[in-house]
């Protein structure tokens, strides 16, 4: 069959990835070391022991370029992957464009989301060393979903710190994790001195990642039996999401096809790390391809933040790591993209964006639910809103190249569907959705705050 009349790309289920790929092996500048928050001195693994799988440390840190996908993973892989890259050929058409748009579709996960790729791994690694209990921050809730259901399969608690404002806005999170076995509350909660010390400051906290974080890491730093564990951001996570890109490259090798542009939504830099990764090897050795980040204009880390180090969470209990930040204590405005929400980035999407290899752009909430129902319309599948941020990003990377006359292969990540993000689509279709204004202002206060090291 051509390329032209293929919908679905579907790579067999013996082609599912076998490793890992590491970005370590191959950044021309690795990262910085992350700071211990007391001593200021380099992280050693026994900082990170009291909260992190051994194994996990061992990512962390680790420069080989592939690393095994335990083969207990891999099979519990198979229940959704690979999965699908579809050619747009409905948005195409819509867009009357000469380029062909392709997109990876996460949302054929259980949890409808890619962060599982990651929770069964965190949650295997935690097991295997005898943990009972994880707990983690969620803000949209698509983490907390999926850690709920990894702890289920591998017998371990999982608790849960929602940031409050997703937490009222999208009720039925709260019941997915809970079928699944997972508890959650919303952040601030009263369970943690962190908490309580934000409530009695402000009763009416809308919460943010960086307080739930903190929230979480007291917790687990509190008990023996208990590990955290982390959705987004550090290296052994956007490992475990590299699968989603090496499978990209296999589907496009069957159809002979190579993109111009690779494009994902970026809150901690996950999804996109994990579609984007495994094409920097070819980058470095000269193909010619572009690395797109997209993230709200509203928390604008990569285009408008500094490079700096700083707290992964609002009171200090996290290391310092050296990374794209708006200031730990920017409270970013409640846009409904809540997975957007973050003051910082991935440490290593961060050093790859200085250096020039990754590229980030910045778009408005009322511009992405747009591209959002288009999108639901041409294709049919209604993606989360953090997806949509690629969406609106490819539509304008399309309709450039039409002005420019050229053609190009796009291919963007759809990391989950919106199923459960309707309060959100429900705001923008009866016009409740608001353009909020970034400010330098905003950004000199918040960055008042970064810790001087
Ligand atoms: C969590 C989430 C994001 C944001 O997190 P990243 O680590 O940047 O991927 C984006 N899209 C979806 C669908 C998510 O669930």
């Amino acid at each position: 069959m051509s390329r032209e009349e293929l919908t679905k790309i579907i790579l067999p289920e013996e082609k599912l990835p076998k490793y890992w790929y590491n970005v370590q092996a191959d950044m021309p500048n690795p990262l910085e070391p992350g700071l211990n928050p007391k001593t200021k001195e380099p992280l050693t693994p026994a900082d990170l022991e009291p909260i992190f799988a051994k194994d996990l440390i061992e990512q962390e840190v680790s420069t080989e370029r592939y690393i095994e996908i335990p083969d207990e993973i891999r099979e519990l892989y198979k229940k959704w992957r690979p999965a699908p890259l579809f050619r747009a050929h409905g948005l195409e058409k819509a867009l009357d464009t000469n380029c062909r748009i392709y997109y990876k579709y996460e949302g054929v996960s259980p949890v409808g989301s890619h962060k599982l790729n990651s929770a069964l791994a965190q949650v295997y690694y935690n097991k295997k060393q005898g943990i009972k209990r994880i707990t983690t921050e969620t803000g949209a809730g698509q983490w907390g979903t999926a850690l709920s259901l990894a702890c289920q399969i591998f017998d371990v608690e999982c608790m849960v710190y929602m940031v409050k404002v997703s937490f009222n806005q999208k009720p039925y999170r709260k019941s997915f994790m809970q079928m699944y076995g997972g508890k959650c509350v919303a952040s601030p909660s009263e369970l943690t001195e962190s908490g309580r010390s934000i409530l009695a400051n402000n009763p009416d906290s809308p919460g943010t990642l960086a307080i739930a974080i903190s929230e979480a890491v007291e917790d687990a730093a509190s008990r023996e039996d208990t590990n955290y564990s982390l959705g987004s951001v550090l290296n052994h996570v956007c490992l475990h999401q590299t699968i989603i890109g090496q499978e990209v490259k296999l589907q496009m090798e069957m159809i002979d096809e190579y993109p111009d542009v690779v494009i994902g939504a970026v809150g901690g830099g996950s999804n996109f790390a994990g579609i984007a990764f495994p094409f920097i090897p070819d980058k470095l050795a000269g193909k010619n391809v572009r690395l797109v980040g997209v993230e709200p204009s509203a928390c604008p880390t990569l285009t408008k933040g500094v490079f700096a180090y700083d707290y992964g969470d609002v009171v200090g209990h996290t290391p310092m790591l050296k990374m794209y930040t708006l200031g730990h204590n920017y409270i970013p405005p409640g846009i409904h993209a809540g997975g957007l929400r973050y003051h910082g980035q991935s440490p290593l999407i961060s050093q790859l964006y200085y250096d020039e290899l990754l590229e980030a752009v910045a778009v408005r909430q009322n511009a992405v639910f747009e591209a959002a129902m288009l999108f639901s319309q041409t294709e049919g599948i209604l993606p989360a809103p953090e997806s949509s941020h690629a969406i609106r990003a490819t539509i304008d990377e399309a309709l450039r190249a039409q002005e420019e006359g050229v053609s190009k292969a796009i291919v963007f990540n759809v990391g989950g569907h919106g199923h459960l993000d309707l309060s959100a689509y429900d705001n923008y279709l009866t016009g409740k959705t608001e353009d909020v204004e970034f400010t330098d202002e905003i950004l000199q206060k918040s960055l008042d705050s970064l810790p001087k090291v």
